[in-house]
């Protein structure tokens, strides 16, 4: 696809998760793979039918719990509520301490495991925690965090009702995304994505990632003013998937007006091979005034932008289901 326009960091305040390249430097070419014809959006049964609403809610119950700091005790409480939300689920969890600039922190991978009838994987992940350095404010991050956990949580609840005629999806709410490094606008890479650093050099050395055909990382979707940036750090061929399973409900106006690079989860497993996207919107609030701030609060995020963005998804693992091709691998 064309891209319209070129993401500028500098208008942003804080493109913390981003460090985003500027407009003067383009991102490098890939190397170019081979490239696989992406199947049209299909006629056939979605995957799964959500509701924005109900992920919503999910959110509401997830903020209320208050500041989930690793180490925090709201932290314990999210990490059982999910799970309460996974009974009957074949759940994994990761757990491990990192070693931070802050410190050691406890930290804990979900992996919630959905089977499915093909040979091979697809992981949606979402990062659940808040950030340490805004411990002492009352940051609840609902859009950083919350609301693509509670999309995760929707996720699951539909999923759990039906087989999967695909490959099998794997749900990951992972931990300790959010740089250690103080103050909170000085966001360090090698300080953060704690969580899925250590999750992708497991999933190296017992074999998963070979099998993973496709991870999408979703971060700050819920916002009410969508749009989704194009990421130069993420597979081209499954930003082109994705843009194309957006079109099937209409959805094109909130993805890839404009593009970034964007460090994020899905980086550790990018260096390992795997095909991945991350679906994102940094540009939250007027020059990012809510982001990374106490004003990331409910009302700001809408139940309509998790279902654009969950629709989408959905869409994007049925197109994957339906790639012969789609095991290319990001040549990373
Ligand atoms: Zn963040």
């Amino acid at each position: 696809m064309t891209i319209a326009a070129v993401f500028v960091c500098a208008v942003l305040a804080g493109c913390t998760h981003g460090n985003t390249t500027a407009a003067a430097s383009p991102p490098k070419q890939e190397p170019v793979a081979a490239q696989p014809a992406i199947p049209d959006p299909g006629s056939i049964e979605p995957l799964a039918k959500l509701s924005g609403d109900e992920a919503m809610q999910y959110a509401r119950q997830i903020v209320a719990f208050g500041p989930r700091w690793p180490g925090n005790p709201a932290h314990r409480k999210v990490e059982q509520y999910i799970l309460d939300h996974l009974k009957g689920v074949e759940v994994e969890q990761d757990r491990f301490t990192a070693q931070t600039n802050a410190g050691p922190f406890p930290m804990n991978n979900i992996i919630a495991k959905f089977p499915g009838e093909k040979d091979g994987i697809v992981v949606l992940a979402s990062h659940y925690e808040t950030n340490w350095p805004l411990r002492n404010t009352s940051f609840i991050g609902a859009n950083d965090g919350a609301a693509t956990s509670a999309l995760l949580l929707e996720i699951a609840a539909k999923l759990r009702s039906r087989g999967l005629p695909g490959y099998a999806v794997w749900l990951v709410w992972d931990d300790g995304e959010e740089s250690f490094h103080e103050p909170v606008s000085n966001w360090v890479v090698e300080d953060a994505l704690y969580g899925t650093r250590h999750l992708a050099q497991k999933w190296q050395q017992d074999g998963t990632a070979k099998r993973i055909k496709a991870l999408m990382v979703l971060d700050m979707i819920g916002d009410k003013d969508l749009d989704i940036q194009r990421d130069s750090n993420s597979t081209p061929w499954l930003e082109d998937l994705v843009y194309k399973a957006s079109s099937k409900f209409g959805y094109q106006s909130h993805f890839f007006a404009t593009e970034t690079q964007v460090e994020d989860d899905h980086m550790p497993f990018a260096k390992i091979g795997v095909p991945v996207a991350d679906v994102i919107d940094l540009n939250y609030g007027y020059n990012g005034a809510y982001h990374h701030t106490t004003e990331d609060t409910l009302d700001k995020i809408s139940g309509r932008s998790l279902q654009i963005a969950g629709d989408t998804v959905m869409e994007a693992i049925a197109m994957l289901n339906r790639c012969e091709m789609c095991n290319v691998k990001s040549g990373k």
